[in-house]
């Protein structure tokens, strides 16, 4: 081995920590407590973000109009788990890039209400513009996971 060989070792972190969420995230979370979605609507251009962002990433205007979202979103698209990751639900289950209402980004959530007994028919599922509503949690405590999950709606 020379002095340019590159050497590569393998570290692992657990990390506990705390941070503070600021006023836009701090807010969006105590809406979910009470079931409800808010976005930040930009002053300028009028477009709607969930989850909520404290400034336009168009406009670089600061969007400071509260918006309550309805519970209709739709699927813009999924990944399919069938592997185990840390602190992950246990495989098989679905992510999404879920739209709320007419939001212009998107909230990554579990799709759930699926029938998992056949894991190659996932995939025929859910699909890019699925209606789904939020499953609510009923011991909510101001958490993304307030919402248990997105199910399709029938
Ligand atoms: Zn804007």
């Amino acid at each position: 081995m020379t002095d340019t060989d590159s050497y590569e070792k393998t570290f692992r972190w657990e990390l506990d920590f705390s941070l503070n969420l600021g006023e836009t995230d701090r807010k969006f979370f105590e809406g979910l407590k009470e079931k409800r979605i808010l976005g930040k609507e930009c002053p300028d251009c009028g477009r709607v973000f969930v989850p909520p962002q404290p400034y336009c990433d168009e406009c670089f205007a600061r969007t400071d109009e509260w918006v309550e979202m309805e519970q209709e979103a739709v699927v813009e698209s999924y990944t399919v788990t069938f592997r185990q990751f840390r602190n992950m639900p246990e495989p098989p289950y679905i992510n999404g890039a879920i739209k709320i209402g007419d939001s212009a980004t998107s909230l990554l959530h579990f799709i759930g209400g699926i029938d998992y007994d056949e894991p190659e028919d996932l995939i025929d599922e859910v699909s890019s513009g699925t209606v789904v509503e939020p499953v609510w949690d009923d011991d909510r405590d101001g958490d993304i996971l307030d919402i248990k999950h997105f199910e399709p709606v029938n």
